[in-house]
């Protein structure tokens, strides 16, 4: 008998696109081991970012396994970044992603391994742990604000592979600096976190709407902003580590050029700023987790006033109350986190917020891309409300 039916294929050969070895069990059942990165000593591996294209699929129940998951974090093995709770996305568009449900997805406890189960609408469709925002979206981002009269945009410095750091500063130019807070934001330290990319598309883009409330933000606060703190990590597919494997969110203390040139490139920028006189009343690193949200930083009014106005918007899940950033004593040399650095160094109000990716407490579902972008001037007014 003729075999009718054209092999499933899979391709990454796309902007962030990754995946590791894929094994054909059968013709509609696919091993597809994730790809995963470590750091500079081969430590620390997180396997939680694929995005992947499949073609030729038939409308028949198809099997995609997502193996190879064990990492480690803070050095201590056996963590897994994709688990039980984790549903992946799906695409027919490469555009608007949908989380595979509960009964799409099975997890085997002994193998660590996720396993989709679905039937394709169309003969396409893209895969992701959550939904992608690359470069490209970014630089479609920052061309639609580029004529803005209050926005400016400036290289902070580049990356290893020679890319711009995006620095964009966002005010009211008629009303006075002296008068306004300076509250400076961070995203995408860890390329795989794609959902604070969709927070800050969405706080940008509200920042400079014509709504009286944006229009008061802009009055009454100077936003600095780095929308991509890791863009090789980004258009590579990587997960939490720059292109020489060093963490962009950790090595805040030693911030050595040579092999972070990001984080030497914005802490000299944001220290340079400080030497020139000018304040920073908040700092805020955006980041995403497998579960729940936090926020963390320098214990006090400020923290507790983030956190209550964070309690108030549609998806912040927020338990417990702030974290304190040295709660467990000094910090590793190589270790420190961008928050810790900036308090320690300069004792700036700076903070570090958790947003999770599995079922969220208070949507009952996990977040979409659309609350993600609803949540970014949700965060303008929190931060506006907290600032000393
Ligand atoms: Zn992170």
């Amino acid at each position: 008998m003729l075999l009718l039916i054209a092999a499933i294929t899979v391709t990454t050969s796309f902007e962030a696109g990754s995946l590791g070895r894929v094994e054909y069990v059968s013709p509609l059942h696919l091993r597809c081991a994730v790809k995963g990165q470590a750091d500079q000593d081969g430590r620390n591996r997180q396997a939680n970012w694929y995005y992947f294209r499949l073609d030729n699929l038939p409308k028949q129940d198809v099997r995609i396994e997502l193996t190879d998951l064990a990492g480690e974090y803070n050095y201590r093995p056996g963590s897994y970044s994709v688990t039980r709770n984790t549903r992946p996305v799906y695409s027919y568009d490469d555009r608007t992603w949908k989380h595979f449900t509960d009964e799409n997805v099975e997890w085997d406890e002994k193998q660590g391994r996720l396993t989709v189960r679905f039937t394709p609408e169309r003969p396409r469709v893209w895969i992701a742990h959550v939904p992608p925002y690359t470069t490209a979206h970014l630089a479609k981002l920052l061309g639609d604000i580029g004529r803005h009269p209050q926005v400016r945009q400036e290289s902070a410095g580049r990356t290893v592979q020679g890319r711009e750091l995006p620095l964009v500063t966002i005010t009211d130019p008629a009303a006075p600096d002296s008068d306004k807070r300076v509250v400076w934001l961070m995203a995408r330290q860890h390329a795989w976190e794609t959902g604070t990319s969709w927070v800050i598309d969405g706080a940008v883009r509200y920042l400079v709407s014509d709504a009286p409330e944006a229009a008061k933000l802009r009055r009454a606060v100077v936003w600095k902003i780095f929308p991509m703190a890791d863009p090789d990590g980004v258009v590579n597919g990587q997960v939490r580590f720059n292109a020489h494997g060093y963490d962009v969110n950790r090595n805040w203390d030693t911030a050595d050029a040579r092999v972070v040139p990001e984080i030497a490139a914005m802490k000299k920028a944001m220290f340079a700023w400080l030497d020139s006189g000018r304040r920073i009343d908040l700092f805020l690193a955006l980041h995403n987790q497998e579960a729940g949200d936090y926020i963390e930083g320098p214990a006090g009014a400020v923290a507790q006033r983030l956190f209550d106005a964070l309690g108030k918007t549609a998806s912040f899940q927020a338990a417990g109350g702030p974290r304190v950033s040295f709660g467990k004593g000094a910090v590793d040399k190589g270790r420190m986190t961008v928050n810790q650095a900036l308090f320690h160094e300069r004792k700036i109000q700076a903070f570090l917020m958790e947003l999770g990716v599995e079922r969220n407490a208070k949507l009952a579902r996990p977040r979409t891309t659309d609350d993600n972008l609803q949540f970014g001037p949700d965060l303008l007014n929190a931060l506006a409300a907290a600032a000393p």
